[in-house]
């Protein structure tokens, strides 16, 4: 704990406190992914300035309750946490490994069980809560010299000229850069202020999540049920606690908010079919319209977009901030690659390669969500006729199961170094 207050004195000591005007990098979005970003080219020497519209808080009570916002972490984004020094922050708040995923489907019969005994590996994946994984990551951080941090900035414009990009701040002025990178979110203000527009498409659902105790334990294991409404999940978290994530049309949102707490726990009990048993206890609750976006271009000259900036998901998946942490990753490759092949690494010929590597993967796994959502949302009978057979078969083939549970475990193909390999220590 004493560390962790330290490093909060560290950071409230750099706000107001940026004389530079010029910098290797500005990164806008100091979230899970902007964090990484930053933390991934200061850790190897660039000068770069971090910032983030809220205060990040990183006093951690352990016995706070569950946030609302959790995140299914693949094996690649525990290298790539590994690799940049912020696990042992997550270990020291919280975070739950699980060790298996049970889906079923309330239309037809069948289910496909994975299990990481079946896979070799000692869990599947963790959940963690969002303001955990982002409060190790400011955490490492401040450790790092070589990035400043700035809260409450407000961007007044971003202008590109001489191979530059100027960012104009409130009560700060201009900063001149190399590159910007926008990591500020699905409403990101810098893709907008460098005029790239975006592809969408409304899933006309949205997320209700939050924090539930159940009557029987959940087993580490995350559970998903399709039912009519859209998919239901609970996540495993401590004891008999679960983070759930519950599908509906967006036409059901208000009324799933509106819900008195016991209400809310019988429609949960229901929509899991039970299989844990009663809902007894539940926790704030919230909720999120479900779109699709995928920004037309992820880099310009002197500008580059990672995370939710670039793109969101369905995220019955969990991949969101999985795909985010892969886009971190691989721009820092690219640009230190550039750096030491004294290139200019806000070039458009270098982005490009960053743009290569992942506009096309994440577009991948957006269709294939695309796909699931299309297969389980209705029950019409020529669907139904095709959705019969795929949980009992995916269930049988080990070839598809191999390749479904290689996509949860490790992401996409093609990984960059951070994601590759664990660190030496941590093996
Ligand atoms: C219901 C739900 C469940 C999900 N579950 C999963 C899951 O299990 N696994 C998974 O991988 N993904 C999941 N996701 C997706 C995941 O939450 C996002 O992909 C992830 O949070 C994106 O991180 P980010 O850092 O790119 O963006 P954000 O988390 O949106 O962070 C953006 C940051 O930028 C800051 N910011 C915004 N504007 C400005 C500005 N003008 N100036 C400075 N700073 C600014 C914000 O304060 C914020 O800190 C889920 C999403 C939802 C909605």
């Amino acid at each position: 704990m004493n560390q962790v207050k330290e490093s909060k004195n560290k950071m409230d000591e750099q706000q107001n406190k940026i004389t530079e005007t010029f910098w290797d990098a500005i990164v806008v979005g100091g979230g899970m992914v902007g964090a990484a970003t930053a933390l991934g080219l200061g850790q190897k020497g660039m000068q770069v300035l971090l910032l983030e519209k809220t205060a990040v808080d990183l006093e951690w009570d352990k016995e706070s309750p569950c946030q609302i916002r959790v995140s299914a972490l693949t094996r690649a984004s525990e290298k790539i946490l590994k690799n940049l020094g912020a696990w042992k922050g997550i270990e020291n708040r919280r975070y739950h490994p699980f060790v298996a995923m049970h889906v079923w489907d309330e239309v037809t019969p069948g289910s496909v069980h994975f299990s990481a005994k079946d896979m070799h590996e000692p869990n599947l994946g963790y959940i963690a809560e969002n303001n955990v994984v982002q409060a190790a990551l400011w955490e490492c951080l401040n450790e790092c010299d070589n990035v400043k941090m700035l809260f409450s900035a407000n961007i007044k414009g971003l202008e590109f000229e001489n191979n530059q990009a100027c960012l104009s701040i409130e009560n700060l002025g201009q900063l001149q850069t190399e590159l910007v990178i926008g990591a500020d979110g699905a409403f990101s203000k810098v893709r907008q202020l460098a005029s790239i527009g975006m592809d969408t498409h409304d899933y006309e659902q949205c997320a209700v999540v939050g924090c539930v105790k159940t009557e029987l334990p959940h087993e580490d294991t995350c559970w998903q049920r399709y039912t009519k409404d859209g998919p239901f999940a609970f996540l495993s978290m401590e004891n008999n606690v679960s983070s759930i994530a519950w599908y509906l049309p967006i036409e059901k949102m208000q009324w799933a908010l509106e819900l008195s707490d016991e209400e809310f726990a019988r429609e949960i009990s229901m929509a899991s079919d039970f299989r844990l048993g009663q809902v007894v206890e539940v926790s704030e609750r919230g909720a999120f319209p479900l779109v699709r976006r995928h920004a037309e271009h992820y880099v310009k000259p002197n500008f580059a977009l990672v995370g939710d900036a670039a793109h969101t998901i369905h995220p019955q998946a969990g991949q969101g901030v999985n795909l985010g942490l892969l886009d971190a990753a691989a721009l820092v490759e690219t640009v230190l690659n550039a750096k030491q092949a004294n290139k200019a690494w806000g070039s458009f010929s270098v982005l490009r390669k960053y743009e290569r590597w992942r506009r096309g993967d994440n577009a991948l796994v957006q269709r294939s969500m695309e796909g699931f959502d299309w297969l389980f949302k209705q029950d019409a009978s020529l669907k139904t006729l095709v959705r019969k057979p795929f949980l009992p078969l995916a269930n049988k083939l080990t070839l598809v199961k191999s390749w479904l549970m290689g996509q949860v475990l490790n992401g996409r193909e093609a990984l960059p170094e951070l994601a590759k390999k664990f660190p030496r220590e941590s093996r």
